[in-house]
Protein backbone atom coordinates (compact mmCIF):
# COMPACT_ATOMS: atom_id res chain seq x y z
CA UNK A 1 0.00 0.00 0.00
CA UNK A 2 1.24 3.49 -0.85
CA UNK A 3 1.93 5.75 2.35
CA UNK A 4 1.66 9.57 1.44
CA UNK A 5 2.26 12.01 4.50
CA UNK A 6 1.26 15.64 3.12
CA UNK A 7 2.90 18.69 4.80
CA UNK A 8 1.89 22.20 4.78
CA UNK A 9 1.69 25.40 6.19
CA UNK A 10 2.00 29.08 5.28
CA UNK A 11 4.82 30.70 3.98
CA UNK A 12 7.75 31.14 6.54
CA UNK A 13 6.17 28.47 9.12
CA UNK A 14 9.46 26.64 9.02
CA UNK A 15 8.16 23.61 6.94
CA UNK A 16 11.10 23.27 4.91
CA UNK A 17 13.69 23.33 8.08
CA UNK A 18 11.52 20.55 9.81
CA UNK A 19 11.37 18.26 6.70
CA UNK A 20 14.96 18.50 6.16
CA UNK A 21 15.72 17.28 9.87
CA UNK A 22 13.29 15.02 10.59
CA UNK A 23 14.29 12.96 7.13
CA UNK A 24 17.55 13.05 8.31
CA UNK A 25 16.30 10.58 11.10
CA UNK A 26 13.43 8.34 9.39
CA UNK A 27 13.67 4.92 9.57
CA UNK A 28 11.83 4.64 6.41
CA UNK A 29 13.60 6.25 3.84
CA UNK A 30 10.98 8.69 2.38
CA UNK A 31 11.36 10.29 -1.04
CA UNK A 32 10.94 13.72 -0.44
CA UNK A 33 8.32 15.83 -3.03
CA UNK A 34 7.96 19.39 -3.07
CA UNK A 35 4.35 19.97 -4.89
CA UNK A 36 5.05 22.98 -6.28
CA UNK A 37 8.21 22.23 -8.20
CA UNK A 38 6.51 19.40 -9.96
CA UNK A 39 3.33 22.01 -10.73
CA UNK A 40 6.18 23.96 -11.93
CA UNK A 41 7.99 21.35 -14.41
CA UNK A 42 4.35 21.37 -16.12
CA UNK A 43 3.65 25.23 -16.02
CA UNK A 44 6.93 25.97 -17.82
CA UNK A 45 6.74 22.94 -20.27
CA UNK A 46 3.40 24.46 -21.32
CA UNK A 47 5.33 27.98 -21.28
CA UNK A 48 2.87 29.33 -18.49
CA UNK A 49 5.48 31.05 -16.05
CA UNK A 50 9.50 31.56 -16.06
CA UNK A 51 9.57 31.44 -12.14
CA UNK A 52 7.75 29.68 -9.41
CA UNK A 53 6.15 32.33 -7.52
CA UNK A 54 3.85 33.33 -10.57
CA UNK A 55 2.06 30.27 -10.50
CA UNK A 56 -0.02 31.05 -8.20
CA UNK A 57 -0.81 33.79 -10.59
CA UNK A 58 -2.31 32.24 -13.33
CA UNK A 59 -6.14 31.45 -13.46
CA UNK A 60 -7.70 29.09 -10.76
CA UNK A 61 -8.45 26.71 -13.97
CA UNK A 62 -4.98 26.52 -15.30
CA UNK A 63 -3.86 26.29 -11.78
CA UNK A 64 -5.79 22.97 -11.17
CA UNK A 65 -5.01 21.03 -14.56
CA UNK A 66 -1.68 21.50 -12.95
CA UNK A 67 -2.26 20.14 -9.65
CA UNK A 68 -3.89 17.00 -11.20
CA UNK A 69 -0.75 16.28 -13.45
CA UNK A 70 1.27 16.97 -10.31
CA UNK A 71 -1.03 14.42 -8.46
CA UNK A 72 -0.53 11.29 -11.21
CA UNK A 73 2.79 11.82 -11.10
CA UNK A 74 2.77 11.69 -7.09
CA UNK A 75 1.18 8.72 -7.69
CA UNK A 76 3.49 6.77 -9.55
CA UNK A 77 6.11 7.35 -6.80
CA UNK A 78 4.33 6.30 -4.15
CA UNK A 79 4.36 2.97 -5.89
CA UNK A 80 7.44 2.51 -5.28
CA UNK A 81 8.25 4.43 -2.03
CA UNK A 82 6.59 6.74 0.57
CA UNK A 83 6.05 10.04 -0.23
CA UNK A 84 6.84 13.14 2.09
CA UNK A 85 4.81 16.14 0.02
CA UNK A 86 5.74 19.49 0.93
CA UNK A 87 2.86 21.66 -0.31
CA UNK A 88 -0.20 24.06 0.57
CA UNK A 89 -3.45 23.37 1.57
CA UNK A 90 -5.12 26.48 0.23
CA UNK A 91 -3.08 28.86 -1.63
CA UNK A 92 -3.49 32.49 -1.59
CA UNK A 93 -3.95 34.08 -5.22
CA UNK A 94 -4.99 37.23 -6.37
CA UNK A 95 -8.55 36.48 -7.01
CA UNK A 96 -8.75 34.56 -3.48
CA UNK A 97 -7.73 31.34 -1.56
CA UNK A 98 -7.66 28.55 -3.68
CA UNK A 99 -8.00 24.93 -2.04
CA UNK A 100 -4.66 23.21 -2.51
CA UNK A 101 -6.26 20.00 -3.40
CA UNK A 102 -9.48 19.70 -4.78
CA UNK A 103 -11.49 16.39 -4.53
CA UNK A 104 -10.12 14.78 -7.35
CA UNK A 105 -6.93 15.64 -6.35
CA UNK A 106 -6.94 14.63 -3.13
CA UNK A 107 -9.08 11.11 -4.07
CA UNK A 108 -5.84 10.27 -6.91
CA UNK A 109 -3.54 10.96 -3.94
CA UNK A 110 -5.39 9.65 -1.02
CA UNK A 111 -2.64 10.60 1.80
CA UNK A 112 -2.35 8.51 5.02
CA UNK A 113 -1.52 12.07 7.19
CA UNK A 114 -1.74 15.95 6.37
CA UNK A 115 0.64 17.66 8.60
CA UNK A 116 0.04 21.05 9.51
CA UNK A 117 3.00 22.95 10.66
CA UNK A 118 2.34 25.96 12.96
CA UNK A 119 3.14 29.17 14.76
CA UNK A 120 2.06 31.98 15.70
CA UNK A 121 1.89 35.31 13.01
CA UNK A 122 4.62 37.09 14.67
CA UNK A 123 7.02 34.54 14.70
CA UNK A 124 6.11 33.85 11.20
CA UNK A 125 5.78 37.95 10.21
CA UNK A 126 9.77 37.55 12.01
CA UNK A 127 10.88 34.27 9.28
CA UNK A 128 9.46 36.20 6.34
CA UNK A 129 11.60 39.22 6.83
CA UNK A 130 14.44 37.19 7.52
CA UNK A 131 13.87 35.06 4.18
CA UNK A 132 14.68 37.57 1.12
CA UNK A 133 15.06 34.84 -1.15
CA UNK A 134 11.29 34.78 -2.44
CA UNK A 135 9.26 36.70 -3.92
CA UNK A 136 6.59 36.53 -1.14
CA UNK A 137 3.50 38.36 -0.53
CA UNK A 138 3.59 41.17 2.87
CA UNK A 139 1.16 40.25 5.18
CA UNK A 140 -0.19 41.43 8.40
CA UNK A 141 -0.51 39.17 11.69
CA UNK A 142 -4.43 39.05 10.86
CA UNK A 143 -4.28 37.92 7.57
CA UNK A 144 -1.37 35.53 8.59
CA UNK A 145 -4.16 34.27 11.04
CA UNK A 146 -6.60 34.16 8.51
CA UNK A 147 -4.43 32.13 6.37
CA UNK A 148 -3.47 29.29 8.54
CA UNK A 149 -7.02 29.03 10.37
CA UNK A 150 -8.56 27.97 6.40
CA UNK A 151 -5.92 25.81 6.46
CA UNK A 152 -7.23 23.82 9.69
CA UNK A 153 -10.54 24.26 7.78
CA UNK A 154 -9.18 22.34 4.32
CA UNK A 155 -7.30 20.10 5.84
CA UNK A 156 -11.31 18.96 7.44
CA UNK A 157 -12.24 18.50 3.67
CA UNK A 158 -9.29 16.85 2.41
CA UNK A 159 -9.88 14.23 4.98
CA UNK A 160 -13.31 13.71 4.13
CA UNK A 161 -12.17 12.92 0.28
CA UNK A 162 -9.70 10.39 1.79
CA UNK A 163 -8.18 8.30 4.92
CA UNK A 164 -6.24 10.97 6.10
CA UNK A 165 -5.36 11.32 9.69
CA UNK A 166 -4.54 15.57 11.07
CA UNK A 167 -1.26 16.26 12.62
CA UNK A 168 -0.97 19.90 14.09
CA UNK A 169 2.37 20.71 14.66
CA UNK A 170 4.04 23.67 16.34
CA UNK A 171 6.95 24.89 16.11
CA UNK A 172 7.70 28.08 18.24
CA UNK A 173 11.15 29.94 19.11
CA UNK A 174 12.21 28.31 21.98
CA UNK A 175 13.13 24.83 22.10
CA UNK A 176 10.07 24.21 19.39
CA UNK A 177 12.38 23.22 16.78
CA UNK A 178 13.91 20.09 18.16
CA UNK A 179 10.13 19.12 19.47
CA UNK A 180 8.19 19.92 16.41
CA UNK A 181 10.90 17.25 14.52
CA UNK A 182 10.28 15.00 16.94
CA UNK A 183 7.41 15.12 16.62
CA UNK A 184 7.35 14.43 12.62
CA UNK A 185 9.82 11.89 12.76
CA UNK A 186 7.40 9.85 15.00
CA UNK A 187 4.54 10.16 12.09
CA UNK A 188 7.15 9.37 9.42
CA UNK A 189 8.05 6.39 10.71
CA UNK A 190 4.82 4.89 11.21
CA UNK A 191 5.10 4.05 7.30
CA UNK A 192 7.81 1.35 8.35
CA UNK A 193 4.99 -1.09 9.41
CA UNK A 194 3.45 -0.72 5.72
CA UNK A 195 6.08 -1.62 3.66
CA UNK A 196 7.31 -4.50 6.23
P1 LIG B 1 6.53 26.44 -2.28
O1 LIG B 1 7.89 26.46 -2.86
O2 LIG B 1 6.27 25.22 -1.47
O3 LIG B 1 6.19 27.70 -1.54
O4 LIG B 1 5.50 26.35 -3.51
C1 LIG B 1 5.66 27.19 -4.62
C2 LIG B 1 4.35 27.38 -5.33
O5 LIG B 1 3.86 26.12 -5.78
C3 LIG B 1 3.22 27.97 -4.52
O6 LIG B 1 3.31 29.36 -4.38
C4 LIG B 1 2.03 27.56 -5.37
O7 LIG B 1 1.91 28.42 -6.48
C5 LIG B 1 2.45 26.19 -5.88
N1 LIG B 1 1.84 25.09 -5.10
C6 LIG B 1 2.41 24.29 -4.18
N2 LIG B 1 1.51 23.39 -3.72
C7 LIG B 1 0.35 23.63 -4.37
C8 LIG B 1 -0.95 23.05 -4.36
N3 LIG B 1 -1.26 22.00 -3.58
N4 LIG B 1 -1.89 23.59 -5.17
C9 LIG B 1 -1.61 24.63 -5.96
N5 LIG B 1 -0.42 25.23 -6.02
C10 LIG B 1 0.56 24.72 -5.23
MG1 LIG C 1 9.11 25.74 1.30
Amino acid sequence: MPFVVMITGIPGVGKSTITRLALRRTRAKFKLVNFGDLMFEEAVKAGLVKHRDEMRKLDPKTQRELQLKAAQKIVEIARKEPVLLDTHATIKTPVGYLLGFPREVIEVINPNFIVIIEATPSEILGRRLRDLKRDRDVETEEQIERHQDLNRAAAISYAMHSNALIKIIENHEDKGLEEAVNELVEVLDLAVSEYD
